[in-house]
């Protein structure tokens, strides 16, 4: 491939000799559990498949976004849900801690979160909807030495089980949604006073991620536990998402190759009439070449946008057309598995039903296609589809 170089394919193998060895043996049984991946969360810290694009200094490898996307496709060859806890975590309250976090805020924070020790959650959605921050109703003020935070954010995943939560709430009396000013983000730590949570969503897919409800409930935290500057926390938290949209194209490549293997493993195994489903019909064979086609094409664009974040660009655009195309790859590779393994398509035990409905959640978590097809026009249109951003000194 044309974007592999030795480091990359050393950090890729390792990655596809963890999920052969220690992921899928246990996927179907942690999905039909649903129970929450943490050995395998731990594991994948220890081989450094967390942090790789964090700084050495915080424990990650000063690796590059290529790497990271060639990892993430791996994981979800196995498990999407543990992409998923490990995106949560490491993309969205990661790269916020990375972009905003003061030195002393990401060696106690960062640092045991890239090797795996320590579990993050973002803390944003609320029942107004993920994009609609003006009517987000958590509020945060500042009492003498301590913020007081009060609100309800819905479908957090990690819940929980995080040891550490990255909230936004409002800090200024209005939002500004032209310069995005009147949110400040806060750390809370699991065990604070006033930290609840409410029951784990019972979803169609993820299964296991630890997806529900926080209530902060006068939870105090101390001053130095803002993020980043006073009412302007909302860019840095748009960035770490561009990175996780990124990320959405490789874990759509993930699942749409492991589809794909299993159904032409299947298709060419299945006899009837002598012989093979695949050499029996043409129609099954041109659903293969269907299926190659859009993950070359996902391949293609998931790559290409990496590169050009790892010149220091977000690519805002392109970022988003990675989850919109990954999610659209995955959910037609998903869907043609299920169809080609026939009746054995819907039996949970055979596997391929896993990956379809892990696929669909792509089309509505961490963002719904449609507002962000509305982002893409809406960056292209004002000519903002690259930026450039220096983290800001809090
Ligand atoms: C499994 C799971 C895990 C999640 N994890 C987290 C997390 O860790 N942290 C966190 O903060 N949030 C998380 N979320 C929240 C997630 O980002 C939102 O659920 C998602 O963005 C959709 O928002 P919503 O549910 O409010 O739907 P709504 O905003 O109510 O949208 C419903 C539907 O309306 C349509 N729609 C909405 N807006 C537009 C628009 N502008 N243009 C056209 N159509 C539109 C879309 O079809 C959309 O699917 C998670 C959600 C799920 C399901």
């Amino acid at each position: 491939m044309w974007f592999m170089n030795e480091e990359r394919e050393l950090m890729r193998n390792i990655a596809r000799e963890f999920v052969e060895k220690e992921v899928l043996p246990v996927a179907q049984e942690l999905d039909m559990n649903e129970e929450y991946p943490r050995h395998l969360f731990r594991r994948a810290g220890e081989l450094g498949l967390i942090g790789v694009v964090y700084p050495k200094e915080y424990g990650g490898l000063d690796g590059d976004w290529v790497t990271k996307m060639l990892i993430t496709e791996e994981l979800c060859k196995g498990s999407p849900t543990l992409n998923v806890v490990i995106g949560a975590h490491s993309s969205l309250a990661g790269g916020v801690l990375n972009l905003l976090g003061t030195h002393e805020q990401k060696a106690k924070y960062l640092t045991p979160a890239v090797k795996g020790e320590q579990i993050l959650a973002l803390a944003s959605t609320e029942s107004a909807g993920c994009f609609n921050m003006e009517e987000f109703q958590t509020r945060a003020y500042q009492d003498g030495d301590e913020w007081v935070i009060n609100g309800t954010k819905i479908f957090i995943t990690n819940i929980m089980v995080a040891d550490t939560y990255i909230v936004t709430a409002r800090t200024a009396e209005h939002y500004d949604p032209v310069t995005r000013k009147g949110f400040s983000m806060f750390i809370v730590e699991k065990d604070t006073p006033g930290l609840e949570f409410g029951k784990i969503e019972n979803k169609l897919g993820w299964h296991g991620s630890n997806t529900g409800p926080v209530y902060f409930k006068n939870v105090r935290v101390p001053k130095e536990n803002i993020l980043g500057p006073l009412h302007e926390s909302v860019g840095a938290f748009a960035l770490s998402a561009c990175d996780e949209y990124m990320s959405c194209g490789a874990a759509g490549l993930g699942i749409a190759e492991a589809c794909y293997e299993k159904a032409l493993a299947y298709a060419k195994s299945r006899m009837q009439k002598g012989k093979s489903l695949y050499d029996n019909y043409q129609v099954i064979r041109h659903k293969f070449a269907r299926m190659a086609t859009e993950i070359e094409a996902l391949r293609a664009l998931t790559f290409g946008t990496a590169m050009i974040r790892d010149t220091g660009v977000y690519p805002l655009a392109l970022a988003r057309m990675c989850k919109t195309k990954g999610y659209e790859t995955a959910m037609l590779c998903a869907n043609e598995a299920v169809q080609i393994f026939g009746g054995l398509g819907v039996v949970r035990e055979t596997g391929v039903e896993r990956f379809f409905r892990d696929a669909r959640l792509f089309g509505i978590a961490g963002g719904a296609i449609e507002p962000l097809f509305d982002q893409i026009n809406m960056f292209k249109d004002h000519n903002m589809e690259f930026i450039v951003r220096q983290a800001p000194q809090s």
